[in-house]
């Protein structure tokens, strides 16, 4: 009853899309679930919910499913901050009249100045490099991660490194990247059932769309890095626009969760020197990937693969943990919280580590793990 009520409460006026991932991939990447939408800015002015409420209506979309669970809502707390934002889903800039952030922005600047002033942005914020020449950008001067995956900045430079592998023996990097989002309670669930906890990379235009979602994750006990606040290649962009995409994103996890990142992941891992300086002038560390799942691509409509090929993935780093790969480190192994595919439910013993969960693999790893589906239906089964 209270689920129909809180229906009605929240009712709908959605009329856009999502555009994550490479426009409308975070849709792609999850078939079979509910349809992601958003109102048009014409937000209900509902009081905040509250606690209690939010365990409700994480229940309600749990049971109701469907669409519904993906019905736009307003949130008090996030309506109240939304105009020292910049437009979610929309390239970041310093929002006017941001001391604070100009000021930050300011000794970042210098900073990069000073340590990289030669590394200048290059491509398009889609990924077109047509006509850049890559000649020298995997250098440790200008340590560009995407092409050639430098991730060891010049010793001179005093920038810290990636975070690649882990270095306790055993490990699993485990975390999802692509959240929050209005379809993953069930993803949840399961997590909370597997008493598994992990990484989230956290977009900033989602934890706008879905803060409850986000509160979720919080909540049940994961770690929250950022993710940029528009999804997009961080290369491509000025200092001050690469600064804003990191800074929103971590100001929106603070003031609706309550907590300050100290890590991030680049979107498509496209990271360079002077990105870099610019994230750890907020403290945050970068974390990309030794092992690629590419369960971004399965159910794409481009380059799709199929389930087997990115069990095919899991089980590579299944196989090298087997051989003693991992005797003296642990992979970080590339998650998204939409994906289709979660193959991991055997991995159980838990390390703890600052910057990133960690499982350690047993060798009876894909025995126990349920069919390849979307999270949505393992948990209205
Ligand atoms: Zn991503």
């Amino acid at each position: 009853m209270l689920g129909i009520a809180l229906l009605a409460l929240l009712g709908s006026t959605s009329v856009e899309g999502h555009k994550g991932c490479g426009g409308g991939e975070i849709m792609r990447r999850n078939p079979g679930g509910a349809l992601v939408t958003r109102d048009d800015g014409t937000w209900q002015s509902e009081a905040a919910l509250s606690e209690s409420h939010l365990s409700c209506i994480l229940h309600f979309q749990l049971t109701i499913g469907g669409d519904q669970s993906c019905m736009a809502y307003s949130y008090a707390p996030w309506a109240d901050l939304k105009d020292k934002y910049p437009t979610i889903w929309e390239t970041a800039g310093i929002v006017e009249g941001d001391q604070e952030a100009m000021d930050l922005f300011s000794k970042i600047n210098a900073t990069v100045n000073q340590k990289v002033p030669n590394v200048q942005p290059r491509g398009t914020s889609n990924g077109d490099w047509s006509g850049v020449n890559q000649t020298g950008l995997n250098s440790p001067e200008t340590c560009w991660w995407t092409f050639g995956g430098c991730s060891t900045p010049a010793a001179d430079l005093d920038i810290q490194p990636d975070i690649t592998t882990l270095p306790i023996p055993e490990s699993w990097g485990y975390g999802f990247d692509d959240g929050p989002n209005c379809s993953h309670n069930a993803f949840y669930d399961y997590l909370n059932e597997q008493n598994q906890k992990a990484t989230m990379f956290f977009i900033g235009s989602n934890v706008a769309d879905w803060p409850l979602q986000a509160l979720r994750g919080i909540k049940d006990g994961h770690q929250i890095c950022v993710h940029t606040w528009s999804h997009q290649y961080m290369t491509s962009f000025s200092n001050e626009v690469a600064f804003a995409e990191l800074y929103y994103t971590r100001k929106i996890i603070k003031d609706i969760l309550g907590v300050t990142p100290k890590c991030w992941r680049p979107p498509f891992g496209d990271v360079d020197n002077r990105v870099r300086v610019i994230a750890e002038g907020m403290n945050m560390t970068n974390i990309v990937w030794s092992d690629d799942s590419a369960d971004w691509k399965a159910g794409a409509a481009a380059n799709a693969i199929t389930p087997a090929q990115v069990d095919a993935n899991y089980q590579e780093v299944i196989d090298a943990q087997k051989n003693g790969s991992y005797s003296t480190h642990g992979p970080v192994v590339l998650t998204h919280e939409l994906s289709t595919y979660h193959p991991l439910i055997c991995w159980t013993s838990t390390y703890g580590q600052t910057t990133i969960q960690c499982r350690k693999p047993s060798n009876s790893c894909l025995k126990s793990r349920p069919p390849s589906n979307t999270f949505y239906l393992l948990l209205s089964q």
